[in-house]
């Protein structure tokens, strides 16, 4: 018997996830001395670095490192809760966003309970949903949108969860309040509908949707925020789901009794009080995305706009543009495992991060022969 035949059904079969690529790795494989020379573009990184706030809570509290997390997370939740306006019952931090998709599975997901996703939707709803061998119905996009019409035609009796990214990572867009109010006024009562709010922070406060108001409802809602986008925390894997207390509990039930480190909970707390930062940090993304759009357009190409800090433009040849990219040490991300090979995703950097990569993809475009 080998570990193959011994592993649960499916198991063998389920796609691995591909990250962007780190900067050690790429340095390493394509001998760059420096790994200074390389720049990162390619996992909505904050170009800022991490919010300063946080940066001295970690090193405060790093001399209490030999004691469990507060498993309960009383701070971080109740901290979350005033910011928010919501109930600390309502509240789940998890290790990134992603485990809270993953306790979504375990709480809800398997054979007999799918979930409705759109087809460039973020990935990981399927990687998670084919994990726990729960269907999977894939809705096409309407212009690079989220058709909240046809994704609520698309709900069959086994539909247990609706993902809906909002804004969407890899394609930037953002569906509003009217659609989505008109798909909640019609959403079956035995789904669940999961909004995933990662890049929320970035937008105006003005344009923000207010799905908020559906938990406070007590409607089937989950919303999932993260530290890693707009507070710059990435590395330290840290996100919430917001949703009624009910559901709240199931998810409890489901996760490791110290998720969250107590490192990323300290920094956490500093985060959400970091207000300039978070302005900062829109001001470079609209400023980048500005610098990229122009650099695009002069270059002839495509692109899809984004109110995230990462825009998708069509290159002709993704993988290929990548990695000539790579060559010239900017890392982006191929979207072929998105259904999407003639497109690149590109991060938001700082304006000199822009100008490289820029380079970068007009260098590499006249290596592939194409345009630019
Ligand atoms: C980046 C991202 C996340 C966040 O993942 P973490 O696990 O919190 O780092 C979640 N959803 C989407 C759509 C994302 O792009």
């Amino acid at each position: 018997m080998t570990f193959t035949q011994l592993a649960r059904e499916g198991v063998k079969d389920l796609a691995v996830y591909e990250p962007g690529r780190p900067i050690e790795e790429v340095a390493r494989d394509l001998g760059f001395e420096d790994a200074e020379q390389i720049h990162k573009l390619a996992s909505n990184e904050n170009p800022l670095g991490p919010s300063p706030a946080a940066v001295k809570a970690i090193t405060r509290f790093a001399r209490q490192m030999h004691r469990y997390p507060d498993g309960g997370a009383f701070y971080l939740r109740h901290a979350i809760a005033k910011k928010l306006q919501v109930d600390a019952t309502q509240l789940l931090p998890g290790c990134g966003s992603n485990e809270l998709i993953e306790l979504l599975g375990h709480a809800f997901l398997g054979p007999g309970a799918g979930i409705v996703m759109a087809d460039r939707a973020f990935v990981v709803y399927r990687l998670v949903a084919e994990s726990f061998g729960a269907p999977v119905v894939s809705v096409p996009m309407k212009q690079f949108t989220h058709d909240l019409d046809a994704m609520l035609q698309a709900i069959r009796p086994d539909t247990r969860i609706v993902f809906i990214s909002n804004p969407n990572n890899p394609t930037g867009t953002m569906v509003g309040m009217a659609a989505i109010d008109a798909f909640m006024a019609r959403v079956p009562e035995h789904v669940i509908v999961c909004f995933d709010e990662a890049y929320i922070e970035l937008l105006d406060p003005a344009i923000q949707p207010d799905v908020l108001k559906y938990v406070r409802e007590g409607r089937k809602v989950v919303l999932l925020r993260t530290f890693s986008k707009t507070y710059g925390l990435a590395g330290l894997r840290i996100g919430y789901a917001i949703a009624p207390e009910e559901c709240i509990g199931l998810m409890n039930r489901v996760r490791q009794p110290f998720n969250v480190s107590a490192i990323a909970m300290e920094a956490a707390v500093a985060a959400l009080d970091d207000d300039e930062f978070v302005v900062r940090t829109r001001k470079v993304v609209k400023d980048g995305l500005h610098q990229l759009q122009i650099g695009f357009t002069t270059c002839g190409l495509d692109y899809v706009p984004s109110l995230a800090n990462f825009i998708l433009v069509n290159v002709g040849q993704g993988r290929k543009v990548f990695e000539n990219m790579l060559r010239e040490g900017v890392i982006v991300r191929p979207m072929d495992a998105y259904g999407l090979p003639e497109y690149i995703r590109i991060t938001v950097g700082t304006t000199e991060e822009n100008q490289k990569c820029l380079e970068a993809l007009s260098f590499a475009l006249s290596l592939s022969g194409q345009k630019g």
